[in-house]
């Protein structure tokens, strides 16, 4: 069985923090590739709030041209109305049976799964890999992690990942307020942001 790790995101933009947790994950579980997968974009948000669904996905190419396991799908951009993790998953579940699929998430999303869509049939059929944060305690994660494993028999293990304070909404404050996003983004996407005046 391949062993494949979807790293789930907005990417709005991505930057190092996204990549670096890839990394670790592919590192930590000997993953055999990981698919990095663009949200649709909201209708209800059109504008300037969310970047188009091809400038998310060009700025996710690009910061993964010179990894050769690391990929995109935008799988989830072809689906009508909301779309919701259960949904691929099953989706890829159906497709590649001779795959076992880890979804990839930070902290908060472990403390928000439970509320996600069909969150019981997700947890059933989702391994999840979830990166460890330090300001939450390790022992609240855990606490976390063993509920939803009694709760919904669900599969969850820890990628150790360092605290990194590098956030999406923060890179588009900074761009806004014509601030340096160096070293929190890859060059090119950088470069490709400022050149597009990009969440200004
Ligand atoms: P995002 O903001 O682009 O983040 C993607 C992932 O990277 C998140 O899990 C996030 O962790 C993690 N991350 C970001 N910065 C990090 C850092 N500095 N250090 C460590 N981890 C970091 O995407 P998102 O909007 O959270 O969405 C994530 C995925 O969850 C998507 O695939 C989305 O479709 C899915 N989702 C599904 C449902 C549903 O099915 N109902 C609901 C919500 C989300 P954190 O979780 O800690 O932010």
């Amino acid at each position: 069985m391949k062993k494949i790790g979807i790293m789930g995101g907005t990417f709005n933009p991505i930057h190092n923090g996204h990549l670096l947790l890839a990394e670790r994950a592919y590192e930590a579980y000997a993953l055999d590739q990981i698919i990095f997968m663009p949200t649709r974009q909201p209708a209800y948000k059109v504008d300037t709030e969310i970047a188009s669904e091809e400038i998310r996905a060009d700025m996710i190419r690009m910061s993964i041209a010179n990894k050769s396991y690391f990929h995109i799908s935008t799988l989830e951009y072809e689906r009508e109305g909301n779309t919701y993790t259960i949904d691929t998953m099953e989706m890829l579940l159906e497709k590649y049976r001779d795959c076992i699929f880890y979804f990839i998430i930070g902290a908060d999303s472990l403390f928000q799964l439970e509320h996600w869509h069909r969150a019981a049939d997700l947890m059933k059929i989702t391994h999840f890999l979830v990166a460890t944060r330090n300001f939450e305690s390790i022992e609240s994660m855990k606490a976390q992690a063993e509920k939803l494993r009694q709760k919904y028999g669900a599969n969850i293990a820890f990628i150790p990942f360092p605290t990194m304070e590098i956030s999406s909404s923060n890179i588009r404050k900074r761009c806004k307020e014509q601030l340096s996003i160096s070293y929190l983004v890859p060059e090119n996407v950088e470069a490709y942001i400022k050149e597009r005046k990009l969440y200004m």
